[in-house]
């Protein structure tokens, strides 16, 4: 978990994050709230439109079978009222919206649809209507008979007298408005104006024109007749742009908070490691093995690096034990092997024949389903049997791994050489070591740093080297960095060493240089 806790601290990547996001979740709040609003806004204007052109078409066509009707009235007058009477009657009765027909003669109503015979002056029951035009229409607040309720009174003059003619009453019936005006929003108000007054939606009582409210209305003037309508239409409500903000807000904040998991996930250490191999962020440095008493170069061990394109070079000792606890060391050790196989014919223009490629293996690999196939392939892409690769496995886990013992035969049989590293660091019973048949022993930095110091485990040092010997085992001394080591490590006879004191380890081009300016083992030499 090491790497996952390195990647945690580096706290810019959660902030990077989260600015991304939050941009991400605004952006969308801006657009969806526009775009909603927008839809809305449009649907309305749409909808209001309809609303005026079929209250136009309504208007002219009730207005035009009115006049029909009324022309069919206008004999009538010639006649008495007990002769017409039945006749307005039932035609007020079966037109819907005719409230009573009157019948006129000389500027008298003499007969009425709802009452029958009467005789009042018209000018006195209807004094806005001019009995001298061919049509008028006027609002008016009541009717003889229904005083309180405003209406609309049509007149229709005889063709050639003046003050004779039919005159009908309508109810403007406005109920339906008012039902629905409280429960959809989308219903206008309006003002239905003649001349200078106005039946409306919002008061029971006729209005004069100079008392409507001065909102933006649409106005639809009806053609051919002096009616004009106001539509009061609002195309965003309050409650329309509240309920929109509350919406945008809740959805942005759901898709800030998804971008931002999505994007700590893209970034987490598996997905950045397995992205690594894909993009190749990985490469090796080689670090150079001595033969001690040869003081020649007799091989190498190649470490594994990653250049991370934006935390910089990762330390392999975070990245290897995250790998490994991740399960995804079997990729990156086989992304390994692609790398080697890459070097190696520049690696075989360094050092001769026989020279020791060492390898780091993850004991866990060891019992891998993958791990025979993986060391084939790795065999396949070297040449020959130009390097004797040595694998070197940790002490620690090694014994774990109940297989190890099989496998260290199967590797043998392959040629491949096996080094215990990090020795003494691990928690391995010595009997493991008699068991195991290995070649090497790798004498831990810890270990060789103690050389002239005064510590407890200095003695130690010497003790691992003795056991080496009885062991069998070739040793190998890491980490040396000072003359008085290398004087101490040659005189108790360890065979190879390895540390910052010949070479740190090197890109594969400065391992070239150093290797040709440097005495090198000719195993060949040797086998002769
Ligand atoms: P290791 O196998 O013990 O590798 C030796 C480490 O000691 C390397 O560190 C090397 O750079 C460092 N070193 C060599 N000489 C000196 C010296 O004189 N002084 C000091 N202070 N250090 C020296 P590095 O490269 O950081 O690797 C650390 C560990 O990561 C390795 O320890 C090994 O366990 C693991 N590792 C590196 N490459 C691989 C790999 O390809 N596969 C696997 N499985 N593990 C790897
Ligand atoms: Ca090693
Ligand atoms: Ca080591």
């Amino acid at each position: 978990m090491g790497l996952k806790r390195a990647f945690a601290r580096h706290v810019s990547h959660r902030r990077r994050s989260l600015a991304k996001s939050s941009i991400v979740a605004l952006v969308f709040f801006i657009l969806f709230t526009g775009i909603t609003l927008f839809l809305i806004n449009h649907q309305r204007t749409q909808y209001q439109r309809t609303v005026e052109q079929r209250t136009e078409k309504f208007t002219l066509e009730n207005l035009d079978s009115l006049t029909e009707i009324m022309q069919q009235l206008m004999p009538l007058t010639e006649r008495s009222c007990a002769s017409s009477q039945p006749n307005i009657t039932y035609q007020a009765a079966f037109n819907s919206g005719v409230r009573s027909f009157l019948l006129v003669k000389n500027g008298f109503a003499y007969c009425s649809s709802a009452t029958g015979d009467m005789m009042l002056a018209l000018k006195n029951i209807y004094p806005e209507i001019d009995p001298r035009q061919t049509r008028d229409l006027k609002l008016q607040q009541g009717t003889p008979l229904v005083p309180g309720k405003p209406a609309v009174a049509v007149w229709l003059r005889h063709p050639g007298e003046e003050n004779t003619g039919v005159l009908a009453t309508l109810d403007i019936n406005l109920m339906p408005y008012l039902l629905f005006a409280s429960r959809d929003a989308r219903t206008p108000d309006i003002a239905i104006i003649l001349d200078d007054r106005a039946l409306t939606t919002f008061s029971p009582n006729l209005l004069p024109v100079s008392q409507l409210p001065n909102d933006q209305a649409d106005r639809l003037a009806i053609p051919g007749t002096p009616m004009t309508i106001l539509f009061y239409n609002e195309t965003l409500t309050p409650n329309d742009i509240r309920l929109t903000l509350l919406g945008s807000l809740v959805l942005s904040l759901m898709i800030g908070i998804l971008c931002y998991y999505m994007l700590l996930l893209r970034q987490s250490p598996e997905r950045a490691l397995m992205r690594g191999i894909k993009r190749n962020e990985f490469f090796i440095e080689y670090q150079p093995v001595f033969h001690t008493r040869k003081d020649a170069v007799a091989g190498l061990e190649a470490l594994i690096r990653w250049q991370h394109p934006i935390e910089g070079r990762i330390p392999p000792d975070l990245f290897i034990p995250y790998a490994e606890s991740e399960g995804l060391i079997v990729p990156l050790t086989r992304h390994l092997f692609r790398l080697i196989a890459e070097d190696v014919p520049r690696l075989a223009t360094a050092l001769p024949k026989g020279a020791k490629l060492g390898l780091n293996i993850s004991p866990s690999h060891l019992s891998a389903p993958s791990f025979h196939q993986d060391v084939y392939e790795l065999l396949a892409q070297l040449p020959g049997d130009y390097f004797t690769l040595v694998f070197e496995i940790t002490e620690r886990g090694m014994v774990e791994e109940a297989n190890a013992l099989a496998e260290f035969d199967w590797l043998h049989q392959q040629g491949i050489e096996i080094a215990v590293d990090d020795f003494g660091t691990g928690h391995s019973a010595l009997i493991y070591l008699e068991r195991f048949t290995m070649d090497y022993l790798k004498i831990d930095r810890g270990f060789v740093n103690t050389i002239g110091q005064d510590t407890v485990t200095a003695p130690v040092l010497d003790a691992v080297i003795s056991l080496a010997k009885k062991l069998k085992m070739q040793t190998v001394a890491e980490g040396v960095e000072t003359a008085e080591q290398l004087h101490f490590l040659q005189e108790r006879d360890v065979n190879f060493m390895q540390g910052y004191y010949f070479s740190k380890p090197l890109s594969i081009d400065n391992f070239v240089t150093f290797c040709n300016s440097q005495q090198v083992v000719d195993y060949q030499a040797q086998k002769a």
